[in-house]
């Protein structure tokens, strides 16, 4: 039996208690799919750079990324700044370090869940670039100043081609349940160098993939869209910060951040993690949303089965998936999505709702 090494990162805030919801819920799929998995937990947070100034180094991602997988709550708490100002949050140097060029984040309207807009059947899966783009310039060598300050907006032809690469094949793989099969870009080439050469490289991998359909739009036409027209909208896939901010508007659509999960990917490396932040207004109080943690798992899960060739992880994956959507939509449903049901009450409708 293959064994799985998954490092569990859980860090601030409801990151620890959505990352025991969705461990209990991997645990039951042990049993149940026959599947062997081993957990290391690495306590790097917000909190612990506040007590000790210890923060995640090259050194230990080196030694978390000899792991399988990463699982990993949140991390980040609005008032833990660096000298420069700036929060800490591990996932961001981690994109960085294992070079995960995408994060997958799926967003499905589920039943029993209201949407914000007028919309019967969204499903999109929104790719935003987490390796560049407005982000390119994080580790610029620059002079602090109180009266001007920079970012980069920087975009590569060779980050576009895996990036968009991978857009495609998630269409397709997706079409495989049923979705139309369609890749748009959300981009800004009107009036920024950087998008003229991200929209070019799209032409190009779209007419290598004649059998997807694709389109373009204007990032801030496509953000309107996405708000009257949700229903047109297959993968999306867009820049760093564009992507940051579209992926939350798109979980707004569907119930919001506490069921929309994430997979930060490259071709060899997955963090796992919901799309939420540490939420310090709710933290500590059982009230989290762990549904965006469990998908997140699940992803994982989809993930390690695909690229081992291992069904009985594809199994588990769409086990945790049926049993969300049967949890969600015979409740208990959690405070964010209008209920008054506990983390724990619905990690264990999920738990019950998994196949025997
Ligand atoms: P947030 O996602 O933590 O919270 C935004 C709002 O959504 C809050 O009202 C919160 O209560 C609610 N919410 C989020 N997840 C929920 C869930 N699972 N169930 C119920 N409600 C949920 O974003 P924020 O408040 O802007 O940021 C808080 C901290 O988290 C900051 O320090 C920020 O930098 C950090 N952050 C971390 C990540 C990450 O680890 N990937 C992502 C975003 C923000
Ligand atoms: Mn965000």
């Amino acid at each position: 039996m293959t064994r799985y090494d998954i490092a569990v990162i859980p860090g601030d805030g409801i990151g620890t208690e959505v990352v025991d919801a969705a461990l209990t819920v991997l645990k039951k799929c042990e049993a149940r799919y026959g599947l062997e998995m081993e957990y290391t937990f690495h306590d790097f947070s917000a909190d612990l750079y506040r007590r000790t100034g210890r923060r995640i180094t090259e050194a230990d991602m080196d030694e978390i990324g000899k792991s399988d997988a990463v699982l990993f709550g949140a991390m980040g708490l609005p008032d833990v700044r660096d000298p420069e100002g700036l929060e800490l949050g591990a996932q961001v140097e981690m994109r960085a370090h294992y070079g995960l060029f995408s994060s997958l984040r799926p967003v499905r309207l589920f039943r029993g869940v209201d949407s914000a807009v007028k919309a019967e059947h969204i499903d999109m899966l929104v790719i935003r670039e987490t390796t560049e783009g407005m982000f390119a310039g994080l580790a610029d060598v620059h002079e602090p100043s109180d009266e001007q300050a920079s970012d980069r907006m920087t975009i590569t032809r060779a980050n576009c081609e895996r990036l968009f690469a991978m857009a495609f094949g998630q269409a397709r793989e997706r079409r495989k349940r049923g979705t139309p099969g369609h890749v748009t870009l959300l981009h800004k080439s009107n009036a920024l160098r950087s998008n003229v050469l991200m929209e070019k490289v799209f032409d190009e991998v779209a007419a290598k993939n004649p059998d997807v359909g694709s389109a373009k739009l204007y990032i801030d036409a496509g953000s309107m869209l996405m708000v009257t027209n949700p229903e047109r909208f297959d993968v999306v896939v867009t820049e760093n910060i564009f992507g940051d901010i579209v992926s939350e508007i798109a979980a707004g659509l569907v119930g919001g951040l506490g069921v929309a999960p994430s997979a930060d990917v490259s071709l060899e490396r997955g963090v796992f993690q919901p799309s939420h932040g540490s939420a310090p207004d709710i933290a500590g109080k059982g009230l989290a949303n762990p549904i965006a943690m469990i998908l997140s798992a699940a992803m994982m899960l989809e993930w390690l089965g695909e690229r081992r060739g291992d069904d009985r992880c594809i199994a588990a994956a769409r086990g945790i998936q049926d049993a969300v959507e049967s949890a969600l939509e015979s409740g208990p449903r959690s405070r964010d999505l209008g209920g008054s049901a506990s983390t724990q009450d619905v990690v264990e409708a999920v738990v019950d709702a998994l196949p025997a």
